[in-house]
């Protein structure tokens, strides 16, 4: 059957309400998203043609807050993903218990495509039409695949222009001149570092102990690689969209990082023991901890059969799909689910909101020990549900969130 992201999420809904034993109506309304919004976005293309992109923005959930979740630029974007990646952000603020619900949008488009003008005429003409459904009170966008400080700040400067009001906090992500907050670049790779942390924690590890192998080396990918190598870890393979890498003895992942940001690819990559592989042989790479960090529906049933790892740690967002998971489980290798171990990115989101409201900033150690102590806390929530109810930690983390989401709407009477 073709993988469909949402379906994907409606069975892990499904499988968590039956263990906190939920009658159906009791969780009914989480299986549909608030409102949908399609646009059709029309761009002057640098050679005098215009061409139209499909865009989307997703509410799953605004019970517990204003809606929060990034924007992806990538040519495979549809209606069923960006769905998905909503809800899970709905669930990922109540799992990081930050006051905010879920969306998601995102661009059919691939952008490497695009010239910079081009690429801006898309971003703020999108921008003005998901503008009505926007705001700081309403749904704050933020990066995602393929999107970055730039885009935001387009975003930010054209939602001023329409609104005729410059507001910061509409969108977070945003270069640190325009009110972004420190820590916030690479609060994603941080707090999959610290949840990784945690979970060796409790069997008696630490980094510096384990090896690992990471798919993606993109904002996510490249900041918990290198966060992880600093704490010790041994990286043993590393891929981008060009193709993957290992290195049983260990990869050299700061000047790895420095030559992907340069933006070469890794197929060009060459140095002492590294032999490129494809993306099925990296993901089935002998290593402590594989952390998927690029897209979704990579661990699909027959890489969960081949995977060669103790554990896995989601840093992209519904990299397993859900007949994985029941092989994983099978084969009693521990999931820590993207709505807890990627939190960090929305988590400093949050903070980036809540200096644009106060008018005063943090130092990056404060970001950073708040951020900590964030994903401590939701670590440690979803770890005790989970044992308590004999769960997975996604069931944990999803059975954490369910009641929260809930418990708001119960009490709003929704
Ligand atoms: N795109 C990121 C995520 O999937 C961050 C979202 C945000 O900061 O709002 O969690």
């Amino acid at each position: 059957m073709a993988y469909n992201a949402y379906d994907n999420y409606l069975a892990v809904l499904d499988k968590a309400a039956a263990k906190l034993g939920m009658a159906k109506d009791g969780y009914e309304l989480l299986k549909y998203p608030e409102r949908e919004l399609k646009v059709s976005v029309p761009v002057k293309m640098d050679d005098g043609s215009v061409k139209v992109f499909e865009g989307f923005r997703v509410q799953h959930s605004s019970s517990r807050g204003p809606c929060k979740g990034g924007i992806r630029y990538h040519q495979n974007v549809d209606e069923s993903e960006v769905k998905a990646l909503a809800a899970w952000m709905s669930f990922k603020c109540a799992v990081a218990n930050i006051p905010y619900g879920g969306a998601k949008g995102g661009i059919k488009v691939d952008p490497k495509t695009l010239s910079q003008g081009e690429l801006e005429r898309l971003t703020r003409r999108f921008t003005t039409m998901i503008a009505p459904i926007i705001g700081p009170d309403k749904d704050v966008p933020a990066p995602d695949v393929n999107t970055n400080g730039q885009i935001m700040a387009w975003l930010v400067d054209q939602f001023g222009a329409v609104t005729g009001n410059y507001t910061p906090a509409v969108v977070t992500g945003k270069p640190l001149e325009l009110g972004g907050s420190l820590g916030r670049l690479a609060a994603t790779g941080r707090g999959v570092m610290f949840t990784t942390q945690f979970l060796l924690a409790k069997m008696g590890k630490k980094l510096s102990d384990v090896s690992i192998c990471i798919q993606g080396m993109g904002n996510v990918g490249s900041n918990t690689a290198l966060l992880c190598y600093e704490e010790g870890a041994k990286i043993v393979g590393v891929s981008d969209v060009s193709g993957a890498i290992v290195c049983e003895s260990g990869l050299n992942i700061k000047e790895i990082a420095a030559f992907c940001r340069s933006g070469k690819l890794l197929v060009d990559y060459d140095a002492d023991g590294v032999k490129h592989v494809d993306n099925f042989t990296l993901l089935t790479t002998k290593c402590d901890v594989l952390i998927p960090a690029a897209l979704e529906n990579q661990v699909t049933k027959e890489v969960a059969e081949n995977v060669q790892c103790t554990y896995i740690v989601e840093a992209a967002n519904g990299p397993v799909t859900a007949e994985a998971d029941a092989v994983l489980e099978e084969r009693a290798i521990p999931v820590v689910p993207d709505i807890l171990a990627n939190a960090g990115g929305v988590v400093v989101s949050y903070f980036e909101w809540v200096q644009n409201r106060m008018g005063f900033y943090w130092s990056e150690e404060e970001v950073n020990a708040k951020l900590y102590t964030q994903m401590s806390n939701a670590f440690t929530e979803v770890w005790n549900l989970a044992a308590e109810k004999n769960a997975t930690l996604r069931l944990g983390a999803y059975m954490v969130a369910i009641r929260r989401i809930t418990a708001a709407q119960n009490l709003r009477g929704i």
